[in-house]
């Protein structure tokens, strides 16, 4: 029934029969490491070794495997050794019995072993440890009764008799000294405590079956001179910078399970000293592809191990260093590195990160809808924050929710908290897309801005406190606290190129401005994959949009109109001579419209009252938005794709080429798409006569409503390109608000099951992505060229994009700070 450690895998054994230990130990033994003699009782045949002649088998083969012997009753002729029993579950368990660590001791020859060790105190203390377990868990001896010897012998040397004793007047029969019976005992201790109650709710808190169960593993513990002998542990990198740093503690003695051994001393101070670590770490970290960890002994001054592990959650910036130290080392290739990177970790390298102490009051938790970490003084108002900012105080605009108005003090703030909105809110999509952390949909907050304070519960803070945030766990803190900066590294930078190498889909960003453009191209985007032109009207331009959403004369239209392109066509020079000649999807206006009149109703005149009354929609996001707006309002799109198509002449002239994809928003009917085109081809035959150049463009339609995805087929005659606006989609095709959902319904259907994901972040593959594939099919059979891509903000989500990929489509387009991201999550879809 015994297997030694490394023969399993031959025997065709498995963890359902090793347990999880047994297997890491064949694993080490196949890897050439040194591993303690020991063999595995495999799962369900424990119960065997209460027969005294196969407890004595096992015995005999673990003597042979440690040449050594159970000293001295059994044989004199050998070296000293002793047992150590534990266990090990088929699959991970952390509250598994403790070890039993000296089997096999006796009145018969603990005086023997303690002159070969040269000191008593380790071996009296485990075998008075041993006694305890075995008698509670074996023998039934009252476990109150046992607590009494134990208070009462405060020294082991005299507690063990007492043990021994109790044990005896107990169960009417003396402790056996005999080491099979010893085994036999100890087995039966562990598995009865693994079938107790206290056994039982572990696995059942642990969702584990009720009856699953555990392997034994039978290790020689070898004796040796105190002073020559030990134990101790070892991890081979610095898990803050991740360069390789083997540092552990050592032990002199013999190892004990359960009370704290102490600080140890140095590695270096082990007998045999530490060159054989270097070579024990240089197998097993191209082997678990991770930080390793062990637990050894020394004997002899031979080192041999114990166990063996990965470190666990070792960080991304220990995880991206190893990775690219392997490759270097070659014992990995590029591909296996840029597997071991999670895309979702590597985040937190590019943002500030919050170093919690434990102090921290937790004032609120939220969505974490951007990701990073500041501390700041609380702004109730867009002009508060503003006029603090401009001081150079750090502020976090806290808000029920924002809107276009906000931006500049969103832009200005360090952070932006709401007690409303989810993660597709506003104040989350432009936090995003602008790198501010921020914690959205904060539901227990209760701001007052009239009184300027901010509660939860008994707690209350004032504007001009200190709040810190982590937009990574949608944590909110009172007070300051201490923040890392962002960590990138040459290392991800390697790593991240690795990654481009590998990967099938193009990234691109969405940004609207020449500031994010340029961010996102030093993160590695291709180009850009949606610039919202209606972000380029918002804070001191959000007038412009306001005259010509409430013109009420086709004069004050077309007065509207040249004052708003004049001013985009500034904007676009600024963002295409950073785009340089790389590529630029620029959609053109889309915005429910009551996102651009004023939020506080304010009007100037009674007229503008009026006509924004007129404009009123009960459903504003299904209303006049995108090109319905430029079916109605005819002279629009034709003046954004003007200033467009002039801003490329202007960088055309500096030696820029910009490659223009003009895209049309929230299309559903082919009719829609083709007259817009119509009013696009307008604007540059105007732009042509005007300068005698023409402009090379693309032009193309928005995916957005489930609609345009059935009709991909018919849209596909007229559109260059298509780009899925799945956020829209997702919005359309469940018929959830995108802005309501988080605050409504979605915590709900994620406790109760009904979803895994909100599918605002994560790609719902059935049925969102069920019309993105069909219409991906449909586009290209009747244009087989045709460009698909992503932008909405599944674009830069690790699961999202691995299905996108399936899809076959040529880009994704995220926010610039999730660019790296989606290069790594690209290239992991195709390993
Ligand atoms: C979308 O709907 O996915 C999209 C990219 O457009 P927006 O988020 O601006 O509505
Ligand atoms: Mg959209």
């Amino acid at each position: 029934i015994a297997v030694p450690h490394g023969q399993g895998r031959a025997r065709g054994l498995g963890p359902a029969d090793l347990g999880v230990h047994g297997v890491e130990m064949d694993n080490l033994v196949g890897l050439g490491l040194p591993v303690v003699p020991g063999l595995t009782i495999p799962v369900g045949a424990g119960e065997e070794l209460a027969n005294r002649e196969t407890a004595g088998v096992a015995i005999d083969l673990l003597e042979k495997l440690a040449v050594r012997g159970i000293w001295p009753a059994v044989r004199t002729e050998r070296r000293p050794m002793l047992m150590h029993l534990r266990c090990s579950a088929p699959v991970p368990v952390s509250a598994l019995p403790p070890a039993i660590s000296v089997i096999g001791l006796s009145t018969r020859n603990v005086d023997a072993l303690v002159e070969v060790i040269g000191r008593d105190r380790d071996i009296f203390d485990s075998w008075a440890e041993t006694l305890r377990f075995v008698a509670e868990n074996a023998l039934d001896v009252d476990p109150d009764d046992l607590d009494d010897v134990v208070d009462d012998h405060r020294d082991s040397r005299a507690r063990v008799p007492a043990l021994l004793e109790l044990i005896e007047e107990s169960t009417g029969v003396a402790y056996p000294a005999d080491p099979a019976e010893q085994l036999g005992l100890a087995a039966r201790a562990m598995l009865a405590r693994w079938a107790s109650p206290r056994g039982q709710r572990t696995r059942r808190s642990l969702s584990l079956p009720e009856d699953l169960g555990i392997a034994l593993h039978l290790r020689a513990l070898r004796l040796g001179s105190w002073n020559e002998s030990g134990y101790g542990s070892a991890t081979s990198r610095d898990l803050e910078t991740g360069g390789y740093a083997p540092h552990g503690v050592f032990h002199l003695g013999v190892r004990r399970t359960d009370p704290d051994p102490g600080p140890g001393e140095p590695l270096g101070s082990m007998p045999g000293g530490t060159a054989i670590l270097d070579q024990i770490f240089a197998t097993l970290e191209p082997h678990l592809r991770g930080v390793a960890q062990v637990e050894f002994e020394v004997r002899d001054r031979q080192m041999a191990l114990l166990s063996a592990g990965a470190v666990e959650h070792p960080g991304p910036r220990a995880v991206t260093t190893l990775a690219v130290d392997l490759v270097n080392d070659h014992a990995i290739g590029r591909r296996e590195a840029v597997a071991m990177l999670d895309p979702d970790l590597m985040q937190d390298l590019l943002h500030p990160q919050i170093k919690l102490t434990g102090s921290e009051q937790l004032l609120a938790r939220g969505l974490p809808a951007s990701p990073g970490a500041a501390t700041g003084e609380i702004a109730l108002s867009a002009d508060t924050a503003l006029q603090w900012a401009a001081q150079g105080r750090n502020v976090i605009l806290v808000a029920s929710e924002t809107s276009p108005a906000d931006v500049p003090a969103l832009l200005a703030a360090t952070a932006v908290l709401t007690s409303n909105g989810g993660l597709a809110s506003h104040a989350a999509v432009v936090a995003r897309g602008a790198g501010r952390p921020a914690v959205c949909g904060a539901t227990s907050l209760r701001i007052d801005r009239a009184a300027g304070t901010v509660t939860n519960g008994d707690l209350t803070l004032a504007e001009g406190d200190i709040v810190s945030l982590n937009g990574r766990t949608g944590h909110v803190y009172r007070g300051a606290v201490t923040i890392r900066p962002a960590e990138p590294s040459a290392e991800l930078d390697r790593l991240l190129g690795w990654a481009d190498d590998i990967r099938r889909l193009g990234v691109r960003a969405n940004a609207d401005n020449a500031e994010d453009a340029a961010t996102a191209f030093r993160l590695g985007a291709e180009g850009i994959g949606l610039c919202r032109t209606e972000h380029q009207f918002l804070g001191d331009q959000l007038p412009l949009v306001q005259r010509l959403v409430l013109a009420d004369s086709e004069a004050e239209e077309i007065e509207a109109i040249a004052a708003l392109t004049a001013a985009q066509e500034a904007d676009f020079t600024d963002l295409l001579r950073v785009v340089g000649d790389r590529p630029i999807t620029v959609r053109l206006l889309d915005a429910p419209l009551h996102e651009f009149l004023p939020a506080d109703g304010q009007y100037r005149t009674e007229d503008e009252a009026r006509r924004a009354a007129d404009t009123h929609e009960s459903n504003p996001m299904l209303g006049l938005r995108g090109v319905r707006f430029a079916m109605v309002q005819k002279r629009l799109y034709p003046a954004q794709a003007e200033a467009l198509f002039r801003a490329w002449v202007a960088v055309s002239a500096e030696g820029l080429h910009p490659q223009l994809e003009v895209m049309i928003p929230l299309v559903s009917l082919p009719g829609e798409l083709s007259r817009a085109i119509a009013q696009v081809h307008e604007a540059a035959a105007s732009v042509t006569a005007d300068t005698g150049i023409t402009v090379p463009y693309k032009v193309g339609s928005m995916v957005e409503t489930p609609r345009a995805a059935l009709l991909a087929g018919s849209l596909a005659d007229d559109a260059d390109f298509l780009s899925f606006g799945t956020n829209d989609l997702t919005q359309l095709t469940y018929g959830f608000s995108r802005d309501d959902v988080e605050k409504t319904m979605l915590t709900h259907y994620l406790e109760h099951g009904l979803l895994t994901d909100s599918p605002f972040a994560v790609l719902d593959p059935d049925g969102v992505g069920a019309l993105v594939s069909r219409a991906a099919l449909l586009a290209r059979s009747t244009k087989p060229e045709i460009k698909l891509g992503v932008c909405g903000e599944h674009g830069g989500d690790p699961s999202s994009i691995e299905y996108l990929n399936s899809v076959g489509l040529h880009y994704v387009s995220c926010s610039p700070r999730r660019v790296p991201v989606a290069r790594l999550a690209a290239a992991r879809a195709v390993l």
